[in-house]
């Protein structure tokens, strides 16, 4: 697939901000929209000093290229003209429905929809629109521009000439992709979410400091960052919003969100993107 086609995003938060930046980098349009201002500032900003220190490992980036490759709004015009769309707006289902609500009037029939969510499920989401067969999940990795992975989802409908397409974009962006069936969390997230909501509870326990608990994962499994580490940086209250998608998708205790998750939240505490969660930044 040549990079002449155009993406568009929504979303310019942790997940929006990495996609777009990846696919520009690699040669793509990009227009991204958010209903907030200051996060399209942000955006702007940070993917700006992002692709600057991409540049410095990696010689073959073309900082002015790819910055402006990409153009921001707060409106979804420019979105008649997108080939793909991916979504990255927060992890709430009547946000996410309202959305595609708003794509379906202004992108053109033959667009893809790829959902970015951690655990919200796809067919819900591609059966309101008029093109459920087009609707895929793709839950990308964060910090998008460095990892080289997407879990991706088929819905009910999704049809297996959406995940090639899907496939072959991504590849041309360096992103390989694992297909599962559709459920709440996929594979990735219906396991992790339970570790890292179980050290939450160590913690509110007092049984060991996060840092202990991290060291744990880190020495004893071989895993390069621990659960708590990894929750900051997801963002905590990305975290709890997905234990809550849990919870009610599957109507079990077992993903009770840890009530030290519900009160860090409400303090603003919300991990690497507020500048303190379980550790400070
Ligand atoms: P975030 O809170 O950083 O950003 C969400 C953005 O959506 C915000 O900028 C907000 O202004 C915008 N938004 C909210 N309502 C909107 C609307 N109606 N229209 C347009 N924009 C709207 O969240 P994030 O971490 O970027 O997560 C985005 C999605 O990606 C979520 O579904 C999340 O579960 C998923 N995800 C997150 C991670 C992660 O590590 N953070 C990893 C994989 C997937």
């Amino acid at each position: 697939m040549g990079n002449n086609k155009i993406i568009g995003v929504v979303g310019a938060g942790v997940m929006g901000k990495g996609v777009a930046q990846r696919f520009a980098q690699y040669g793509f349009n990009v227009i991204i929209h958010d209903i907030s201002e200051k996060a399209l500032k942000t955006a702007k900003r940070e993917i700006s000093r992002a692709v600057a220190f991409s540049a410095m490992m990696n010689k073959s980036i073309d900082v002015d290229g790819t910055v402006s490759r990409i153009s921001f709004t707060n409106s979804y015009e420019g979105f008649e003209n997108a080939d793909f769309v991916v979504e990255n707006v927060t992890e709430n289902e009547e946000i996410k429905l309202s959305v595609y609500q708003e794509l379906e009037k202004v992108c053109k029939d033959e667009c893809i929809y790829m959902v970015n969510t951690s655990c919200i499920p796809i067919t819900k989401i591609g059966s309101i629109t008029s093109r459920k067969e087009k609707v895929m999940g793709v839950h990308f990795m964060n910090p998008v521009p460095m990892k080289n992975f997407a879990e991706s989802i088929r819905g009910w409908y999704t049809s297996e000439e959406t995940i090639e397409s899907v496939r072959t974009l991504l590849e041309a962006v360096g992103i390989e992709i694992e297909v599962v069936n559709d459920s709440a969390g996929f594979v990735s997230n219906r396991i992790s979410h339970l570790y890292m909501n179980e050290a939450m509870y160590l913690v509110y326990e007092g049984v060991a400091e996060a840092k202990q608990i991290d060291n744990i994962f880190k020495k004893a499994f071989a895993h390069k960052m621990g659960p708590l580490e990894t929750a900051d940086l997801i963002g905590l209250d990305t975290v709890l919003d997905s234990l809550e998608v849990l919870y009610h998708q599957y109507e079990d205790s077992k993903y009770r969100a840890c009530p030290l998750l519900k009160r860090m939240v409400e303090a603003g505490l919300l991990g690497r993107k507020s500048g303190e969660g379980f550790y400070k930044y």
